[in-house]
């Protein structure tokens, strides 16, 4: 069978897009962004950390098709598509760090089978980056064209390794075979959906302090990041698939905040009664972490709306439902 030519969100037949991860914190929201768009979409998970339940609004929407599926094998979706998204990944420091071999491989061998699929379709793909490709940066805040600081063999080596390899491939397919590519580098970014076990630092604080637990602040909190609400991240990430722009875009929100701040913050959001401890900072916890996101505004005008309190406001009520579900 011939593959059509890729297909727009504006034409009269619905363009078709495979996501993988689809069952996870950000490709649940994205798929659920494509077809709200006019896209059909296949998605893909292992469910390694993916949950099923993060597809509910989706499961049995025309428009939208699950397959339980590794895409470190080979990936073979019948039909035409348009474009390919990889969001598969371990993404939390606690989950690619429990699956180290994992995340390596789905970085890597999972973007490999996924370019494959994109050239044989010929789909525009969509890389899903980190900001930790940038490491424990040493520029500040960090711009697309900086290197980066990373340690390849420290634990949190799997991860940044096995991304920055995704984006030289990404590209080397681009220049090889003239794939239209995009590459987004996410920056830290929450709000419902974020596992409360998955280990980061905004599902841990809300996590503990609607349990009255201590807050586990790592090192002295004065580490810095910067968080981006997931409804403005998915914006951004389609505003990205959207444009002509081919090399990686930063996508997050500037407004940065310590550790401390942080914590802070929940327990006022959540009006809990909470105090916070000290925990070992981890090896290699970045120190600092800002996007610059000039590229991004300039390009598709991209602009993040919701800010730290107001996420986390809504983040907070979708954890009360959450846990009420779980627990009571
Ligand atoms: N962190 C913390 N307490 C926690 C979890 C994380 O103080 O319970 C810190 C962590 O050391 C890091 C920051 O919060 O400095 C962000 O950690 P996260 O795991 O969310 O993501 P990262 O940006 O490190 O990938």
């Amino acid at each position: 069978m011939t593959d059509r030519p890729r297909r727009r969100a504006t034409d009269a037949v619905r363009p078709r897009a495979v996501v993988s991860g689809a069952a996870g914190f950000l490709g649940s929201h994205l798929s659920e962004k494509l077809i709200a768009d006019g896209w059909d979409v296949v998605g893909l998970d292992n469910l390694l950390t993916g949950r099923m339940e993060n597809l509910e609004s989706l499961l049995g929407l025309e428009h939208f098709s699950f397959e339980h599926y590794d895409v470190t094998n080979f990936v073979h979706v019948a039909g035409t598509i348009d474009a390919v998204l990889h969001f598969a990944s371990p993404a939390s420091p606690v989950d690619y760090l429990e699956h180290p071999i994992k995340t390596m491989k789905v970085g890597s061998l999972g973007t490999h089978n996924m370019l494959g699929l994109a050239l044989a379709k010929s789909a525009r793909f969509f890389l899903a980056s980190t900001s930790e490709v940038y490491g424990d940066p040493q520029v500040h805040p960090q711009s697309e064209d900086y290197w980066g600081h990373v340690n390849p063999i420290g634990p949190r080596g799997v991860y940044d390794e096995a991304k920055r390899f995704a984006e030289a491939l990404t590209l080397a397919y681009h220049r090889s075979h003239g794939l239209d590519v995009r590459i987004v580098r996410i920056f830290n970014t929450f709000g419902p959906r974020l596992r409360p076990a998955d280990g980061r630092v905004v599902s841990n604080f809300l996590v503990q302090a609607m349990r009255g637990e201590p807050l586990t602040v790592y090192g002295d909190g004065k580490q810095t990041r910067s968080f981006c609400f997931v409804e403005d991240e998915i914006r951004g990430i389609v505003g990205l698939l959207n444009s002509d722009y081919v090399g990686p875009v930063n996508v997050g929100n500037p407004n940065e905040f310590t550790i401390l701040e942080l914590a802070e913050t929940v327990i006022d959001v959540t009006g809990s009664s909470s105090d916070v401890v000290f925990e070992p900072l981890p090896v290699d916890d970045p120190t600092q972490r800002k996007p610059d996101i000039g590229l991004a505004t300039s390009l598709f005008g991209w602009t993040p709306q919701v800010q730290l309190r107001e996420g986390l406001e809504r983040t907070y009520a979708w954890y009360q439902q959450e846990l009420e579900a779980r627990d009571g």
